[in-house]
């Protein structure tokens, strides 16, 4: 046990990671911008191309920070930056359960990503099925919350069905349940509710983590960067347990670059929206396409009578969209992610020479 007085984030977290010392870097121990470094071993020249990336990059990322907390509306200590969604999910994982022990929740049809951290880390699942029409079932989800629950998934808009989750039911579990509610929202730019993201929430909600990414709305899913907001107790803990250095100094560079273009992005989304109802529109007109679900996000489920037969259809014109068909609630759909009106036109054109 820890002598100092428990910050409230500490009951979410396993104790050997509270209790554990993180490594600490050169950069941890001295901060400043100026001097003469000859702490870290580095190279005094330069990197053998030339271009000077022979310093270690800054372990958390603040001046990014600085920037995307004006966006978002967040202190800097609120974030966590991480290498892609997918590290901050992990992390969250590896620090909130123990294995064997503790279990997490999810709400199938879901994002894949949360199952396979767990499962790596030999940590329970527990499965509550959303509806038939993809809305959480808040009833079944607190009945199957038992004292070894430690997070609970919600993933809106959700992928692969692509719609938004109804707040009340999310607000009723982060209300009802004491351990991480974790609303992975990398789809919000497309949604219609972009400002009621809950990020906004943050203050009301010590249990709530939000997850984004710049992988889908800004483009730069090249780059790997996800995000996690949360209070600075929980931020801190992932901190503690991340590889110090996780963004590379070109990511950080490159995204202060990209920042500077919100209104690209927004443009790009506005783009992405016509054509997604465009290509809904189109995908109707098809005898064989049986229903489409509404989408939030960027991406269409549809229902096929013969969805196989037309992934392999597609494939052999070298169309890929994702067969979801084996996946629960999404028999004999595919899910289109929304493309250029060019690719757009390129599958319905093929769709139209399909024979059932
Ligand atoms: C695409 C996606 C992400 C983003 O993952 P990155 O690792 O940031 O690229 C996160 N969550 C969901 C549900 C996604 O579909």
């Amino acid at each position: 046990m820890r002598e100092n007085k428990q910050s409230q984030s500490d009951i979410y977290f396993t104790e050997h990671i509270l209790s554990l010392t993180p490594y600490a870097s050169a950069r941890d121990e001295y901060a400043g911008a100026e001097g003469v470094f000859l702490d870290a071993n580095e190279n005094p020249y330069s990197s053998a191309d030339g271009q000077g990336y022979n310093r270690y990059p800054d372990p958390y990322q603040w001046a990014v920070k600085r920037k995307i907390g004006l966006m978002k509306g967040v202190q800097p200590a609120q974030i966590f930056l991480g290498n892609g969604s997918d590290e901050p999910i992990d992390l969250l994982i590896r620090a909130a359960c123990e294995p064997r022990q503790d279990n997490m929740l999810i709400m199938p049809p879901t994002y894949g990503m949360y199952q396979v951290c767990a499962d790596v880390q030999n940590i329970e699942t527990l499965k509550v099925p959303l509806t038939p029409d993809f809305q959480i079932d808040t009833n079944a989800v607190l009945a199957a919350i038992n004292p070894f629950t430690k997070i609970v998934w919600v993933c809106s808009p959700n992928n692969p069905s692509g719609n938004l989750l109804s707040r009340r039911s999310i607000i009723q579990i982060l209300e009802n349940f004491r351990g991480l509610v974790v609303v992975d929202e990398a789809y919000i730019d497309f949604a219609a509710a972009a400002p009621d993201s809950f990020v906004a929430e943050l203050e009301n909600y010590p249990n709530l983590v939000v997850l984004q990414t710049f992988s889908k709305a800004w483009g730069l899913a090249g780059l790997r960067l996800g995000m996690a907001f949360a209070s600075s107790g929980i931020v801190g803990v992932l901190n503690k347990i991340k590889y110090p250095y996780n963004i590379n100094i070109l990511t950080q560079q490159a995204l202060l670059q990209t920042l500077n273009f919100e209104e690209r992005k927004n443009e790009m989304v506005r783009q992405i929206l016509y054509e997604r109802e465009n290509l809904r529109q189109q995908l109707a007109l098809l005898p064989f396409v049986s229903y489409i679900y509404p989408s939030d996000s960027n991406m269409l489920l549809a229902k096929f009578d013969d969805a196989q037969a037309v992934f392999d259809y597609l494939v052999g014109q070298k169309i890929i969209v994702r067969n979801r068909s084996k996946v629960q609630l999404c028999a004999g759909c595919l899910r289109v992610s929304v493309g250029t009106a060019q690719e757009n036109n390129s599958l319905i054109d093929s769709l139209l020479k399909f024979k059932p």
